[in-house]
C-alpha cells in the first residue's frame, strides 16, 4: 500500500519520502548509539568506580595482613628493629588501617547498591559485600588473638597454631573476595566487548541498509524522471515533425500516463495540446478539401468548373510544349433552350446532371471533363492521336443520342475536336475546337467535326 501510494506520488513527494527514510535511519542510528554508549559507559563506570578501587583496597589489605604476619613472626623470634615503634603500637596502627580499608570497601559497595548505581552485577556485589563482612569478623578474631599473644609474656604453641589457622582462613577468605571481584571484572569486560560488537554491527547494518535503500530509490527516481523526459522529448519531436512537414499530428494515447507526478502531468498537458492540434489539423484539412472542391468543382454537375478549366488548359499547353500530346473536345447540347422552354428549367438541370454522368462514365480516369458554359463542356484527353480522339468523340455523340433517361426528353450533342499543335496557345487551341463545334452545329448538329 505504502509503495503503491509512493509510486503514484509526485516527484517532490518522492524525494521528500527518500529524505524522510534516510533521516529515519540516521535518527535510529543516533538513538541506538546513545543507548549503547550509555550502557557501555555504565559498565565502565561500574568497573572504574567500584571494581578497580575494590581491587586496590584488597591489595592493600593483603599487604597489611602480610605485615601483621611478619611482625608477629618477628615478635616470636625476638628479632625487633630498635628504631621501629613498639610491636603493640605498630599492630594497633595497622589494625586501624585495615579496619578503615575494610569499611571503605563495604561502604563503597553498599553506597553503590543504595544509589542503584549497580545495574549489571548487583547480586554479585552483594555477595562480595557479605564475604567482606565475613572477612571483617574473621580479621577481628585474628587480631584479637594476635593482641592477646603479643601482650602475653610468652607465646604458647597452641596459640601460635590457632593464629596460623586463623591467618590461613583469613587468606582463603581474602582470596575468595578477590576471586569474586576478578570474576565480576571479567564479566564486565565481556559484556562491554559484546556491547561494543553489537554497537558496531547494528550501526554498520543500519548504515549499509540506508545506503543501499537510498541508492536504489535515488536510481529509481532518476530513471523515472529520465523516462518521462524522454517520452516528452519524443512527443515534442513528433509534434515538431508533423508541424514542419504539414502532416497530421498523431493523436497520443492519454490513458498511457497513469502516475500523478509533475512530469506526468506535463506529459498529459503536451498530449492534450497534441490531441487538440491533431483535431484542429484534421478539421483544417477537411475545410481545405471542401474549399478546393468549391473552387474547382461545378456545383450542379460535380465536374470541374470554368476556373479549373482555365488553370488546367494552361498547364496542359505548357506540358505539350515539352512534347506531351493531348486532344481537346468541346461538346454542346443541341437546342437546349428548347428543353428548358418545353419542360422547365428543373428538367434542364436534371438533364445536365445525367449527361455529365454519362460522359464521365465513358471517359478514362486520366481524361478531364469541365463545364465551361451553361450547356457547354470541354474534355482534355491526354496522349491520344486523331483517330482515337475521333473515336471517343463519336462514341460520346452516339451514346447520348441513343440514351433514354427516365422522365427526361431525349437530346443530342455536337462536338468540335482538335489536337495540340506546335505553336498553339490556350486561345488558339480553344478557338480551333470551338470553330469545329460551330461547323458541327452548322452542318445540322448531333455530329462530330475534327479540325487539324
Ligand atoms: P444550339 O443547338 O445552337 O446550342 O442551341 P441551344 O438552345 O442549346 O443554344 P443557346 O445558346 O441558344 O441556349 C443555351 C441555353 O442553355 C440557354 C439556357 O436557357 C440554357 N442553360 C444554360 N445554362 C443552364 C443551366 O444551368 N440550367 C438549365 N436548365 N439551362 C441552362
Ligand atoms: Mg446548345
Ligand atoms: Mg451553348
Amino acid at each position: 500500500m505504502v509503495f503503491v501510494s509512493w509510486y503514484n506520488a509526485s516527484i517532490k513527494r518522492k524525494i521528500g519520502g527518500l529524505f524522510v527514510l534516510l533521516l529515519s535511519f540516521l535518527l535510529a542510528t543516533i538513538v541506538y548509539s546513545i543507548y549503547k554508549i550509555q550502557l557501555i559507559e555504565e559498565e565502565m563506570r561500574e568497573v572504574a568506580y567500584l571494581d578497580i578501587p575494590l581491587g586496590q583496597i584488597m591489595n592493600q589489605i593483603e599487604f597489611i595482613e602480610l605485615e601483621q604476619h611478619l611482625e608477629f613472626e618477628q615478635v616470636l623470634l625476638g628479632d625487633l628493629d630498635p628504631n621501629a615503634l613498639e610491636p603493640h603500637q605498630q599492630f594497633v596502627m595497622e589494625k586501624n588501617k585495615l579496619k578503615q580499608l575494610l569499611d571503605r570497601a563495604i561502604n563503597l559497595i553498599s553506597d553503590s547498591l543504595n544509589q542503584e548505581a549497580l545495574q549489571l552485577n548487583a547480586v554479585e556485589h552483594q555477595q562480595v559485600s557479605a564475604s567482606l563482612s565475613d572477612y571483617y569478623q574473621l580479621s577481628h578474631r585474628y587480631e584479637d588473638k594476635l593482641t592477646q599473644v603479643m601482650l602475653a609474656p610468652k607465646a604458647h604453641e597452641q596459640d601460635i597454631e590457632q593464629i596460623e589457622t586463623l591467618a590461613a582462613e583469613l587468606e582463603a577468605q581474602q582470596k575468595q573476595v578477590i576471586e569474586r571481584l576478578n570474576q565480576i571484572s571479567r564479566r564486565d569486560a565481556y559484556y562491554t566487548e559484546q556491547h561494543e560488537k553489537e554497537f558496531l554491527f547494528v550501526n554498520s547494518a543500519l548504515g549499509i541498509t540506508a545506503l543501499v535503500l537510498g541508492l536504489l530509490l535515488t536510481v529509481y527516481i532518476i530513471r523515472l524522471i529520465l523516462t518521462r523526459i524522454r517520452r516528452i522529448q519524443g512527443e515534442i519531436h513528433s509534434l515538431n515533425n508533423s508541424l514542419e512537414h504539414g502532416e497530421p499530428v498523431p493523436a497520443p494515447d492519454i490513458s498511457d500516463v497513469d502516475s500523478r507526478d509533475e512530469l506526468a502531468s506535463l506529459e498529459k498537458d503536451i498530449q492534450r495540446v497534441m490531441l487538440s492540434l491533431s483535431g484542429e489539423m484534421t478539421y483544417r484539412e477537411e475545410v481545405e478539401k471542401q474549399l478546393l472542391k468549391l473552387a474547382t468543382q461545378d456545383r450542379l454537375t460535380g465536374v470541374f468548373n470554368r476556373h479549373k478549366w482555365e488553370e488546367e488548359i494552361a498547364k496542359q499547353v505548357n506540358l505539350a510544349k515539352r512534347g506531351y500530346q493531348f486532344g481537346l473536345i468541346i461538346l454542346d447540347i443541341d437546342h437546349f433552350k428548347r428543353v428548358n422552354d418545353q419542360h422547365g428549367h428543373d428538367t434542364g438541370d436534371q438533364l445536365l446532371k445525367r449527361i455529365t454522368a454519362t460522359i464521365s462514365e465513358r471517359l478514362r480516369k486520366t481524361d478531364m471533363l469541365f463545364r465551361i458554359g451553361g450547356e457547354e463542356f470541354a474534355i482534355i484527353l491526354p496522349m491520344l492521336d486523331k483517330p482515337a480522339l475521333e473515336a471517343v468523340a463519336e462514341s460520346l455523340q452516339s451514346l447520348i443520342e441513343s440514351k433514354r433517361y427516365e422522365d427526361l426528353p431525349p437530346v443530342t450533342v455536337s462536338l468540335g475536336v482538335t489536337t495540340f499543335r506546335e505553336f498553339d496557345d490556350e486561345i488558339s487551341l480553344f478557338k480551333r475546337a470551338d470553330s469545329a463545334l460551330y461547323d458541327a452545329k452548322r452542318l445540322g448538329r448531333n455530329q462530330v467535326v475534327y479540325r487539324e
